[in-house]
């Protein structure tokens, strides 16, 4: 039986879709969206009941998300972040505190921000250079994140960095929640929005470059997960795997609702004096597309049921890459099946395909996700560094 939030979620599917041309085009973010997201209870509908959400699963809004994403990709992105990542880390293993404060937030209407990647630290997330080191009963942060979604109109972030002790030994990497509202001017001493990425897609979504100089956090607001900090980045990244279910999930929604128009389309034209829908090498197309669809559909929802807390690594891994590469794909045919007006802004399609192509790269690339299934499979470590093997082989030993 599916949540009510996902017949919610169908009924705000036109007003959404009737306003997604005019975020991308005018690169704005979807505030009033969001309004309407906030009262029907979607955002932050996987907070328990006991913190004031709707204790929604991740299949839950994996099925929310799918609906809002067939017609805004933007807006599911929204619905991911306020309800997957971030703020089920904090769910999971924040403090009474920390959880009291972050939820009534994201409630009313923010998308937290997950702040992990650097410039000199992409892939190789643990390379980060951003350090917090320990100051009395604070922390001070000082270093640069880029390609943060949301950085500029999100007001709560979760930020990791290589956490240090007084005197600058390393413990391990941690993540801070920090509250900043760049819209309001609230925002600390030493916390910067200095840039934005213009994107190819996805335009309404700011993905920011922030700064950190000599930023104090108090120590209450360091996320400690349940293996301390040693190995603290790794249950961080267990929480993530909810987040990827989501970005997973928004490809699979963008891809059904390419087919939805496509399938439309076939109907409507006429060459040869038939509907293009009569013509085998597009039914042959269209076959391929329902198929790559329910594919990947099964394979997040499994996701999405999978480990205990949050979804297992190697299941969310499989399923955001499969569903990503197949979504970029059933995008690309329903483009093409439109002919020259699919490559127009007339259509809906040439903004999709543009949105969709982040999904290969954004939260794990499906080159990194390919060597997590590989690792899992052949039961192997999989380092990537020139002395990784060294380095695990070491650890193993103590
Ligand atoms: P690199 O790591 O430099 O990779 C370059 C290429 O090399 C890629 O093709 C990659 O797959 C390949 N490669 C790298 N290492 C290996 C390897 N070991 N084996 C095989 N191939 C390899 N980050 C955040 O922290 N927060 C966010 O909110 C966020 N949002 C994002 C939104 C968008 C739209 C995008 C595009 C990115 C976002 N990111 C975010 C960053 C994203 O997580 C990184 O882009 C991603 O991890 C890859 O890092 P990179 O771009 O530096 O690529």
């Amino acid at each position: 039986m599916p949540h009510p939030l996902v017949q919610t979620a169908r009924e705000l599917a036109p007003l959404f879709a009737s306003r997604a041309a005019h975020w991308d085009s005018t690169r704005s973010y979807c505030w009033s969206n969001i309004e309407a997201l906030a009262d029907a209870g979607i955002m932050g509908m996987s907070i328990p009941k006991d913190l004031g959400g709707e204790g929604a699963s991740f299949l839950d809004v994996a099925m929310v998300v799918e609906e809002i994403a067939r017609v805004c990709t933007l807006t599911a992105r929204v619905v991911v972040e306020a309800n997957m990542g971030g703020i089920s880390a904090v769910m999971a293993y924040g403090t009474p505190e920390q959880k009291a404060f972050c939820a009534p937030i994201v409630r009313a209407g923010d998308k937290p921000a997950i702040c992990i990647t650097e410039p000199e630290a992409g892939s190789a997330a643990t390379q980060m250079q951003t350090t917090a080191r320990k100051q009395g009963n604070s922390y001070v942060l000082n270093g640069r994140k880029h390609w943060i979604t949301g950085g500029g109109v999100s007001k709560l972030h979760l930020i990791f960095a290589q956490v240090l002790d007084e005197a600058g030994t390393p413990q391990g990497i941690g993540g801070f929640i920090v509250h900043a509202d760049s819209q309001s001017g609230d925002v600390p001493e030493g916390f910067a929005v200095v840039g934005r990425e213009h994107t190819m897609g996805l335009c309404g979504m700011p993905e920011a470059e922030l700064r950190f100089d000599n930023l104090v956090v108090d120590q209450k607001w360091l996320l400690t997960p349940p293996s301390g900090l040693k190995r603290g980045f790794a249950d961080l990244m267990t929480a993530y795997n909810s987040q990827r279910v989501g970005a997973g999930t928004i490809a699979l929604g963008v891809a059904a609702g390419a087919l939805d128009h496509a399938i439309r389309y076939m109907g409507e034209r006429e060459q040869f004096g038939r509907p293009i829908a009569e013509f085998q090498g597009l039914q042959w197309m269209v076959a391929d597309m329902d198929t790559q669809i329910h594919a990947a559909r099964h394979l997040l929802h499994a996701a999405a049921q999978s480990g205990d807390a949050f979804p297992d690594m190697t299941m969310a891994a499989r399923a955001k890459l499969f569903a990503s590469e197949a979504a970029i794909k059933v995008v690309n045919d329903a483009l093409q099946m439109f002919g020259a007006r699919g490559y127009s802004s007339r259509e809906p399609l040439e903004r999709m395909y543009r949105d969709v192509r982040m999904f290969t790269i954004g939260g794990g690339t499906a080159q990194i996700l390919r060597t997590q299934v590989a690792g899992s499979v052949l039961g192997i470590r999989v380092p990537q560094t020139r002395d990784g093997y060294v380095v695990s082989d070491a650890e193993s030993r103590h």
